[in-house]
């Protein structure tokens, strides 16, 4: 095999088979447990082998596995679909299928693109995304995609975007208020929207987190002020809610927490609670309507996938809805947050933890060398990949963003997992940072 972001060198020298899994606990094929500190890669929810996901599985396989999406619809895919419309934002009434954040992000750019078309303004074609973006990993949603380290060796491959700056209120210089960095980034966005308006489509956006790009947070007001140049200049909004959607952040969607309406948003990942690949695109009817003609005019979307709408998905995605309401999952989340909060308050004290970034139940642990100095650890060390090869001996599995270690554990870990998880990361911080320093 082949391993997706994995350098297959690495693989070969810290192999891992996993076998089974039960709750927050994965199993390898000689018997050792882990638990899943990054909900196997931020998707998990309530824990692996639910009983009521696993039944609503079994019993559509009962019925039918898949059929087809194009031109034909099917049960569960409709009853999702009108579920997705009632828990997402006011202004999105229409559904999209696919398999894969990417896809979704994909769709997103594609539809983005030929609304204008079809509404006759076809000098709209480009996007504009923000520095350190992540999408996924088709050729669409790289050309939105800003991590160096992994998008710029297919540079010449992607179309180009504008990328406006992220307002990195960790990373920015110590004179700078929170509102400063904010206002400063929203007014460089307003610049490029001055100038270019009249040929950008859209605005890809990850929903108040950038998460693949190094767990970074929007400072408050952020994402409400791209809203609102949003509209004022045109340009439609593409909220990346892959990472950050069905309650991860506290909310069922991050945009909640900032009142903002899409024109597209884009969903994966937590949909099944972890188990099926499912993804979806929401848009505005506005948009919908805009593709809807007679067939002669061109308009279709001319766009699918092979298991688009696969019902055995659909079906999970139902039980896994189903569990958020009846188990107030969202209200038990905010207990949680404050749990973790308080969890991982010690580790603000660690010479080599430079800041602790929390939105919800998605939490970044950067690592440094020196925190006077703000000197990083020498990237080729790669401190913050031998951390979790430890915590992975120490009994639990996450992956990291450089020197950040990613901690973002299942919705229904308990207090007491909770506690055994940052006790292992604290652990594994501790033994790596100082072998790295030479201590
Ligand atoms: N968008 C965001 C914000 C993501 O975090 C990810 C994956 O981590 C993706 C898109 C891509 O999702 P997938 O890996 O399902 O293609």
């Amino acid at each position: 095999m082949w391993l997706p972001f994995t350098q297959m060198k690495d693989y070969d020298e810290n192999p891992l088979v996993i076998e089974s899994g039960e709750g927050v606990y994965l199993r390898d094929i000689h018997g050792n447990e882990y638990l899943d500190g990054y909900s196997s890669l931020w998707l998990n929810v309530h824990g692996h082998r639910n009983e009521e996901i696993n039944q609503a599985i079994k019993d559509q396989l009962d019925k039918i596995a898949h059929s087809t999406l194009l031109g034909a619809t099917n049960v569960p895919s409709i009853l999702l679909a009108e579920k997705l419309v009632s828990l997402s934002p006011e202004s999105l009434k229409r559904v999209f299928y696919s398999d894969s954040g990417a896809t979704s992000v994909e769709i997103a750019i594609k539809m983005a693109y030929q609304y204008w078309q079809n509404k006759g303004r076809p000098e709209k074609q480009k996007f504009i995304t923000l520095q350190n973006a992540y999408h996924g990993d088709t050729v669409g949603a790289i050309s939105v995609g800003k991590v160096d380290i992994f998008h710029r060796v297919y540079k010449s491959l992607m179309f180009e975007s504008f990328v406006a700056p992220f307002p990195d209120v960790v990373h920015h210089s110590d004179l700078s208020t929170e509102e400063e960095v904010r206002d400063q980034a929203l007014s460089e966005l307003e610049t490029i929207f001055q100038e270019h308006h009249h040929e950008i489509a859209g605005m890809t956006v990850e929903s108040l987190i950038q998460g693949a790009g190094g767990m970074n947070i929007m400072p408050k007001g952020y994402f409400k002020g791209v809203e609102q140049l949003c509209r004022k200049y045109e340009i439609l909004l593409i909220v990346d809610e892959v990472a950050t959607g069905f309650g991860r952040t506290g909310k069922m969607f991050a945009v909640e927490h900032e009142g903002v309406q899409p024109d597209i948003m884009t969903v994966a990942k937590g949909i099944t609670g972890g188990y099926l690949p499912v993804a979806a695109t929401l848009t505005t009817e506005e948009m919908y309507e805009a593709f809807y003609d007679d067939y002669t005019s061109l308009k279709t979307f001319f766009h699918g996938h092979s298991y688009t709408g696969n019902q055995l998905g659909c079906a999970a995605a139902l039980a896994n809805l189903e569990i958020y309401e009846r188990d107030d999952l969202i209200g038990k989340v905010q207990k949680k947050v404050d749990i973790i909060k308080s969890l991982l308050a010690p580790l603000k004290n660690h010479p080599h933890v430079s800041s602790i970034r929390q939105l919800g139940m998605i939490c970044g642990i950067e690592l440094i060398e020196d925190k006077d100095s703000k000197k990083s650890f020498p990237w080729e060390d790669r401190v913050g990949y031998w951390t979790t090869i430890k915590m992975r001996e120490l009994g639990m599995l996450t992956r990291p963003i450089g020197d950040t270690i990613v901690f973002m554990p299942p919705l229904a870990t308990t207090e007491a997992e909770l506690q055994k998880m940052v006790t292992i990361m604290t652990e594994a911080i501790d033994i790596t940072t100082k072998a790295a320093v030479g201590v």
